[in-house]
């Protein structure tokens, strides 16, 4: 039992209890096999610096982590899972009163911190493995510091990774002890299977397969570990190399969250034969697994990732990042130097991306963002993020948020109905429609369609427009009509009937392997349903109809109007454009789309609305009246050259209905046609340069010569100033007739318009004779070709303001501009005079 006592671990033991004597905040850097996870809680729990009455935390982002390390740790300590050592995952539980290290998975902690915001009896929290940078593992570390922070100065917080960028957390944490231990590693060889610049062969079970082959070919004989993304790719990988004779000898195991405990403690366990062992991720660097030699890698992991497709987050298969492969490979040369053979290319290696990008800048976070408003304890708005989200993403959660209810108000705040969506373990929206549906006698149909938006699609994709019609037809009805998600819902629900044969699914274009997977998603989500107390109907007795209604309330962010009948144009809630899919059976003017695909279409972006539900406009009214807002909207229609008018109803920025209106507000009016002139969008014949200028001279003067209080014209003011001229006037003739300079001038008493001449003058009378004076952002400026200047003595404007020289080459271009002359003579003046002299010998330079 003292098989850690050797572990390089060790060498960082005094330290850290010496540092959190000071510190109350640790960040561990050691790599993969050191002993973080096992010892570095223990370390904590034979010493002194937390009392025996508290218990240790230790976060491990996946379930059978947390499960095998508390029997790992249990069993150095002489003892079982439940007693010293417990662990707490979703849907199971091992613990006891003795119980003073717990291993948890990332829910768990978020949901005791939120619920026991003083974390009473909690002397510590170790967040192992945060290199994963898990949405919720970085919300719990930013409420655990905050605890700490405000009420529990003697909470110990530590962060432990094999590879972590430690700068960050360092910060966030200060003041913090940081520590690191190197680690015994082996050199491994990597080979690259792919051929330059191709794309990884498929299916990747066969290539995982293949490799297996050629290694035992080659003579390996030891531990081989192959990592693929899921729980299907492991045993189709495991299903084409038991067909193989070179898997003769070895033991096969599969690796996974799904398994049963006794066949993961068995894949891990010493075995008497030399072992295959094809793992998802949670062997990259949660768990030790012993003598491996041989590491083959997909290059694949499912990622939870937003998918704006449906606008929930989900698990996509992705390509892993160059850190992850790179620790995947270390597991080959824990004892001895290995091989990892990866199944893609040299050159796709580097167009990687160096690191995951982190969960919280991928993911929707609305339910997040509701689940930080239903705590009492936070305050939204200043939230310590460790990692600020981008704040389109927080926009994003808080339209969806307040369209679902959640929140209202300028500085949004949480409703009733709020909480009551916070309550369920799920995305509001789901949650939304569930309690709606419970209370219409419709929620079978909303766990099914719930199940069903969980996948791309049940139905498969149509290839030809007869055979659209034929399906359309037998399962159009009054219950399904113009409802792409219910004709879905009809024909999963007629197939479930035949117990999914295939025959009737091919009928109805189901695919069977997403179709069984919705039912089970379906009962899963029917108990979370029946958890929170909501009234499940018989299905028989569903209200297809009411449905209906319950889809728009839940999707109401994503309500769409067709834009005209000859298109499939549509205008989208909150200001938005989109377009329904073509294959959408949904004919109705109004309609929410449950699946919305961004699409770049010529560099500008297309949303493509299918899963489409229609809507009857009198729902809007019945349930969001105090969102309906009537606008008046004056347009300057350029056909007609005049201003037009219009009165429209709209909810959330789209129009529901409009009229012209005869009588034109000539306020409104005005303010139209100023602003389209001040933005270059209609010409004023009499808006020329003179009216500027003598703006111009204006601003100057009220600058310079304060005592006179005249008022400077701001960009505002040239609004109000245009409002005024353009007052009455609706048409291009009315408005071509109008005059300017005079309201202009009228901005000035008389007495003050005598002013102008001596305090702004146009021209300046010199020993040259008469010089052009312009006026600009407060400046006076005076052009004049060098040879003018050469006798020239400085000006001042009213004996006050000294102008500033624009300096003119024989030519009139100008070739610098300064308020300082005799600085210019010296400085510039002789480049200048050399290249231009070449130029124009006739002229005098001097
Ligand atoms: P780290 O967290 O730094 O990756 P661990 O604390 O998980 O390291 O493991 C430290 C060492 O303990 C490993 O190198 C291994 O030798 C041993 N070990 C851990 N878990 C097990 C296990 N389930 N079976 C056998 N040995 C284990
Ligand atoms: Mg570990």
């Amino acid at each position: 039992m003292q098989a850690n006592a050797s572990l390089p671990i060790e060498s960082i033991r005094t330290p850290l209890l010496t540092a959190l004597k000071q510190e109350r905040s640790f960040v561990l850097e050691a790599p993969t096999g050191s002993g973080k996870s096992t010892q570095v809680p223990q370390f904590l729990l034979d010493s002194q610096c937390i009392p025996k009455d508290q218990v240790i935390y230790m976060l491990q982002p996946r379930r059978i982590a947390a499960r095998m390390l508390a029997r790992r740790i249990a069993w150095e300590r002489g003892g079982k899972p439940g007693e010293e050592v417990g662990f707490h995952v979703r849907f199971d539980r091992v613990a006891s009163a003795q119980t003073r290290l717990m291993l948890v998975t990332e829910g768990i902690l978020l949901r005791k911190i939120f619920a026991d915001p003083s974390l009473q009896g909690v002397g510590a929290i170790l967040f192992d493995e945060f290199h994963e940078r898990n949405l919720y593992s970085d919300l719990s570390l930013a409420m655990a510091r905050q605890v700490q922070h405000q009420q529990r100065s003697d909470l110990i917080l530590g962060v432990m990774s094999a590879t972590l960028e430690s700068d960050a957390i360092r910060n966030f944490l200060e003041p913090c002890a940081h520590l690191k231990c190197e680690g015994r590693t082996h050199p491994v060889e990597i080979h690259y299977t792919a051929p330059p610049n191709s794309r990884p062969p498929t299916p990747i079970w066969e290539s995982a397969a293949q490799a297996f082959r050629q290694s035992v070919r080659s003579g390996e004989t030891g531990n081989h570990l192959i990592f693929m993304p899921g729980a299907m790719e492991i045993h189709r990988t495991i299903r084409a190399i038991e067909a193989m004779p070179e898997s003769k000898g070895f033991e096969l195991h599969a690796l996974h969250g799904e398994l049963p405990p006794e066949l993961q403690d068995a894949a891990i366990d010493p075995g008497k034969r030399p072992k295959v062992i094809v793992s998802t991720n949670v062997a990259e660097t949660s768990l030790t697994i012993p003598g491996i030699t041989v590491v083959i890698d997909s290059g694949l992991a499912r990622i939870p990732t937003y998918d704006p497709r449906r606008g929930v987050n989900s698990l996509l298969v992705q390509p892993i990042s160059q850190s992850s492969a790179s620790q995947r490979a270390g597991r080959a040369g824990r004892d001895a130097p290995g091989t990892c053979i990866r199944l893609w290319s040299k050159s796709h290696h580097h167009q990687r991306p160096p690191h995951e990008t982190p969960e919280i800048l991928r993911v929707d976070l609305s339910e997040t963002l509701l689940m930080l408003h239903a705590s009492e304890r936070v305050a939204v708005e200043s939230f310590g993020w460790f990692e600020v989200p981008n704040p389109e993403q927080l926009q994003h959660a808080q339209t969806v948020l307040r369209d679902l209810g959640a929140i209202s108000g300028s500085l949004p705040r949480i409703t009733a109905l709020g909480q009551r969506l916070a309550e369920f373990p799920m995305h509001p929206r789901y949650a939304r429609l569930f309690i709606e549906a419970s209370q219409r006698e419709c929620l079978q149909l909303a766990a099914f369609t719930a199940a069903m938006l969980q996948d791309r699609s049940i139905l498969l994709p149509l290839q030809h427009r007869n055979e659209m019609q034929i399906r359309l037809e037998s399962l159009s009805d009054e219950e399904t009509h113009d409802s792409d998600v219910l004709m879905e819902l009809k024909a999963f629900l007629i197939a479930k009937q035949a117990n999914f044969s295939t025959d009737r699914c091919r009928e109805l274009g189901i695919h069977v392997g997403a179709a069984r997977a919705a039912v089970r998603a379906s009962e899963q989500f029917l108990q979370i349903a029946d958890r929170q107390g909501l009234a499940i109907e018989p299905l028989h007795r569903s209200d297809w109809f009411a449905f209906r209604k319950c889809l728009f309330l839940a999707f109401s962010d994503s309500l769409a109007r067709r834009l005209d009948q000859g298109t499939l144009r549509c205008a989208l809630a909150h200001g938005k454009k989109g377009t329904r899919r073509r294959e959408s059976a949904v004919d109705a003017e109004w309609f929410v789309s449950l699946e919305m695909e961004e699409r770049q279409v010529k560099g500008s972006v297309q949303v493509l609305l299918g899963r489409n539900s229609s809507v009857q406009p009198e729902w809007i009214s019945q349930w969001f009246p105090d969102q309906i807002q009537t606008c008046e909207t004056a347009y300057w229609d350029p056909w007609q050259k005049r201003v037009r008018q219009t009165r429209s109803v709209q909810f959330r920025e789209i129009e529901m209905e409009s009229k012209e209106i005869a009588e034109i507000d000539e306020e409104v009016a005005a303010n139209l046609i100023a602003r389209e002139v001040i933005e270059g969008r209609l010409k004023l014949k009499a808006w020329n340069h003179r009216v500027e200028a003598y703006i111009e001279r204006i601003n100057f003067v009220a600058h310079h010569f304060p005592e006179y209080e005249i008022a400077p014209i701001t960009a505002s003011d040239r609004i109000t100033l245009l409002e005024q001229v353009c007052y009455g006037a609706l048409t291009e003739k009315a408005l071509q007739a109008v005059e300017i300079l005079p309201t202009i001038q009228e901005w000035l008493r008389a007495e003050q318009q005598a002013l102008m001449d001596d305090c702004a003058p146009e021209h300046l009378e010199t020993a040259l004779g008469k010089l052009k004076v312009r006026y600009e952002s407060t400046r006076a400026i005076l052009s004049a070709r060098i040879q003018q200047l050469y006798d020239l003595s400085p000006i001042k404007i009213a004996g006050r303001v000294p102008v500033v020289y624009e300096i003119l080459a024989p030519n009139h271009r100008p070739v610098q501009v300064t308020d300082d002359l005799d600085a210019f003579w010296s400085s510039s003046y002789p480049a200048i005079k050399k290249e231009l002299k070449g130029r124009y010998p006739k002229h005098e330079w001097r």
